[in-house]
């Protein structure tokens, strides 16, 4: 047999839940695991070995909600509620300073923000999506982008009439065109989107065969307006309108009725949770034990970085454990490994790449990050589930490798130059903090 074009070795492998190794290799060709398991097994050789030093090897993590180009807007408006975020702070300061070119370069710094914590696959949902997709291209991540869909003017569609052509448009041209970027749909949310514009999304996605993703009961007060307009909650909505079942992921449901967890696993709508965001907002936490027991599927996703304040999902992994327990009063709920499982397979189903990323097993992607254990907040090492729940930190992700491709080597971005890229938006961000109200220009 040839050996590999790739061999990842010399420290312990967790592969996913119940796979584990305490001395570990991946070996792949062609971007694909074609071995994953104990150092003994493993090939003896490849045309190139990153050597893990001692320090973890497990899958890349998948964030598989957020709006990378809003790292922009990180810091700008922050201690308020949703609706006052929204329509007062970000949707003006939005139509003032996004295009394609700053969403391409914005996307570019959460690219470099997110490999760096070792997320791998992302779920992106914006405007202007070619520069999204151009980046997250750029940068090696792997990314299922959605074209953001909206009833008032937006950034790369300026009228709100033509905005399926925009989508479709953005569909077609990135279809089959990139091994990382998968093109969607992302139609914000009931409130902001009319029952014919979601009907005319379910039908772009189904004659393009392409994923439908929307914010769905974030807040109570999404909720009641939902009611008064419509006469039912939000979930009730779309399932009058027949799209529930059309609907692939769904942002949020924090603000569920009873039994419609149940209703969402019928019509297979992951739910992609995201309790930072969500707690910062003061909207509420999803009830992910809830969710989870109904037979949901559940992913993690960090929103954007204007809310949040970062895109880091380890972090959101630990949140999301400790919430559990909290909204339970009971420790047991959301254990490590299934919490840790939720930015893993959890994220991949959301995103339609089951059996592509969240394992590292013959047949995935080859898709994974490596771990600094060396370091006295992860010693001694009993569980590795346990560490990456509650004491590892995303500062601990040491190399990072998508779809067969090392994009970081010791803690440096190597697909791009992410320190320019830094100076850009820092540039970008001085003409915006000089346009902000009361402060001139
Ligand atoms: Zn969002």
């Amino acid at each position: 047999m040839p050996a590999p074009e790739l061999l990842v070795r010399g420290g312990p492998l967790w592969a996913g839940p119940g796979s584990w190794w305490p001395q570990g290799a991946v070996a792949a060709t062609g971007g694909v695991i074609t071995y994953a398991g104990p150092a003994e097994g493993a090939p003896a050789t490849a045309e190139r070995v990153i050597e893990a030093h001692g320090g973890l090897i497990m899958p890349g993590l998948v964030n598989a909600h957020c709006h990378g180009a809003m790292a922009l807007f990180r810091g700008w408006a922050d201690d308020l509620p949703l609706e006052v975020w929204l329509q007062e702070h970000i949707f003006p300061a939005e139509a003032r300073w996004i295009n394609e070119q700053t969403v391409e370069l914005c996307t570019l710094l959460a690219a470099g923000e997110m490999l760096l914590a070792g997320v791998t696959t992302v779920g992106d949902a914006y405007f202007c999506m070619h520069g999204a997709a151009r980046a997250y291209e750029q940068a090696g991540l792997r990314a299922l982008v959605g074209q953001g869909l909206i009833d008032f003017p937006a950034p790369g569609a300026p009228e709100p009439a033509r905005n399926l052509a925009v989508c479709r448009e953005f569909i077609e041209a990135w279809q089959g065109r990139s091994e990382l970027i998968t093109p969607g749909v992302f139609a914000h949310s009931p409130y902001t989107c009319s029952p014919d514009t979601l009907r005319g999304a379910a039908a772009l996605c189904a004659e393009l065969d392409c994923r439908l993703f929307t914010h769905l009961a974030e807040t109570r007060e999404e909720t009641a307006q939902c009611r008064a307009r419509h006469g039912r909650s939000p979930v009730g909505h779309l399932e009058s309108l027949g799209l529930l079942e059309r609907l692939d992921a769904a942002v949020h449901c924090v603000w569920l009725e009873p039994g419609e967890e149940a209703l969402l696993a019928r019509r297979g709508v992951a739910v992609i949770a995201c309790p930072e965001s969500n707690s910062k907002l003061g909207a509420g936490w999803a009830d992910l034990t809830g969710l989870l027991a109904a037979g949901c599927q559940v992913a993690l996703g960090t929103d954007g970085p204007a809310s949040n304040n970062d895109l880091d999902v380890l972090s959101e992994v630990s949140f999301a454990a400790r919430l559990a327990k909290v909204k339970t009063g009971d420790p047991a709920a959301l254990p490590a490994e299934q919490a840790l499982d939720l930015a893993l397979a959890g994220g991949a189903a959301a995103l339609g790449l089951t059996g592509v990323v969240g394992r590292l097993e013959p047949g995935y992607g080859c898709d994974l990050i490596v771990l600094e254990l060396n370091q006295p907040h992860l010693t001694p090492l009993y569980d590795a589930a346990s560490h990456l729940v509650y004491a590892a930190s995303s500062r601990d992700v040491r190399q990072v490798v998508v779809a067969g491709r090392q994009v970081v080597a010791e803690r440096r971005v190597l697909s791009f130059d992410l320190p320019g890229v830094m100076a850009r938006v820092r540039e970008l961000a001085g003409r915006v903090a000089a346009g902000r109200p009361g402060e001139g220009a």
